[in-house]
């Protein structure tokens, strides 16, 4: 490959070992590296980069700043016959969240819903990645974390709430899970800090200044407030999210957890809910029929010509990245093999 290049590419392989020593170099446990590799490298192969590897520099950050601890053993109970607690002990998200899916499952089976309440992770993870294993099982599911405060309220101009992502999945035997997954800012802040890292301007309408004025700088953005999506109706929803993973959970809402940061630029602290549904229980045993229906709907999207269901970009992206590999930015590459203790080799 030719230097000059902007970006490397390399094999799904290659990218599970970069996250895996980046993490081991910087005194995460395996359990919590591989745990993470589990989500970040997904996201890579679906071309969510905004939760991919560029994040590596975030988490080893958060445990150099003493925000987290990348040796944090998740602790599992049971708070009621459907809801199951991790408390990720200021960890990292993926491991609490695998840690309390086998009982969270049973607990659905059982009773028709499970919840699933995390405390005390930090949360950049993409939540498509916490619902697919869960839908693949057969369940439908609702996930949402609040994250730090740098989102306005329609119609103000200073940071109350975090990019709050809220999830849905749908269970779709033999075909890819449907998922839709996103902030309920404008865009995901990652989305700006990569354009503030490649220095291009961000379209209008994501973010405003100190002054509360439109802005297409992503300095000014990240200094000022990002906005909702969908105004008034994103901010109901980002609020619904501050709620149930915040106070609901007994766990930190956007601006407790800006302080717990305190500017060290940490990931957020925070809580995540999940929620989880046999169809099978709430249709009293004809969910294979009612399948059938869902399906439908589904054909009525995809059957019309500039149409297309929420996940179905990834999917086409994970078979693209496993046949021809995933591009990094050159820059971030040499970056992270810094991270790790490494030379660049190529
Ligand atoms: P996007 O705006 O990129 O996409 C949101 C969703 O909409 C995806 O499911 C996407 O499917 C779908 N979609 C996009 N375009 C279309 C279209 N034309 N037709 C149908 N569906 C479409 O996401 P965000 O930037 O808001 O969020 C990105 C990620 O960031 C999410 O995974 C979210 O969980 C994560 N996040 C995590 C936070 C945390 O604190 N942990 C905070 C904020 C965000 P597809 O992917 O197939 O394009």
């Amino acid at each position: 490959m030719d230097k000059t290049e902007t970006e490397i590419r390399l094999t799904v392989g290659d990218v599970e070992t970069l996250v895996l020593d980046v993490l081991g170099a910087n005194g995460f446990s395996r359990a919590q590296a591989e745990a993470i590799a589990r989500t970040m490298v997904p996201a890579e192969t679906d071309e969510s980069r905004s939760h991919g590897v560029y994040r590596l520099i975030g988490y080893v950050r958060s445990v150099k700043a003493g925000k987290a601890d990348g040796k944090a053993e998740p602790v599992v109970t049971s708070l009621s016959p459907s809801i199951v607690r991790v408390d990720g002990s200021r960890g990292f998200a993926p491991l609490a969240a695998e840690r309390g899916r086998p009982l969270l499952l049973d607990a659905a089976r059982a009773q028709g819903m499970g919840a699933l309440v995390i405390n005390t992770v930090l949360h950049n993870s993409a939540l498509w990645a916490d619902l697919e294993p869960i839908v693949e099982a057969g369940f439908a599911a609702i996930a949402m974390t609040a994250g730090q405060s740098a989102v306005a309220p329609h119609g103000g101009s200073k940071p109350v709430f975090g990019t709050d992502p809220f999830a849905f999945g749908w269970p779709r035997p033999g075909k890819h899970p449907f998922i839709f997954d996103f902030a309920t800012s404008a865009i995901a802040r990652g989305e700006i800090e990569l354009h503030r890292r490649a220095g291009k301007p961000i379209p209008l309408g994501w973010a405003v200044d100190t002054e509360g004025n439109p802005t297409t700088d992503a300095d000014a953005a990240l200094a000022g407030a990002m906005l909702p999506f969908g105004g008034y109706k994103g901010t109901a929803l980002a609020l619904m999210v501050e709620l149930m993973a915040g106070p609901m959970i007994n766990d930190l809402i956007s601006s407790e957890a800006a302080a717990a940061d305190g500017g060290a630029g940490s990931a957020p602290l925070g809580g995540e809910l999940i929620l989880v549904f046999d169809p099978e229980r709430f249709s009293a045993g004809t969910a294979t029929a009612n399948r059938e229906r869902a399906e439908q709907l589904f054909a009525a999207i995809t059957g019309q010509a500039g149409a297309r269901l929420p996940g179905d970009r990834r999917y086409a992206a994970r078979r693209r990245s496993e046949r021809e590999g995933i591009l990094v930015p050159r820059a971030l590459h040499a970056e992270l093999l810094a991270l790790a203790g490494q030379a660049e080799t190529r």
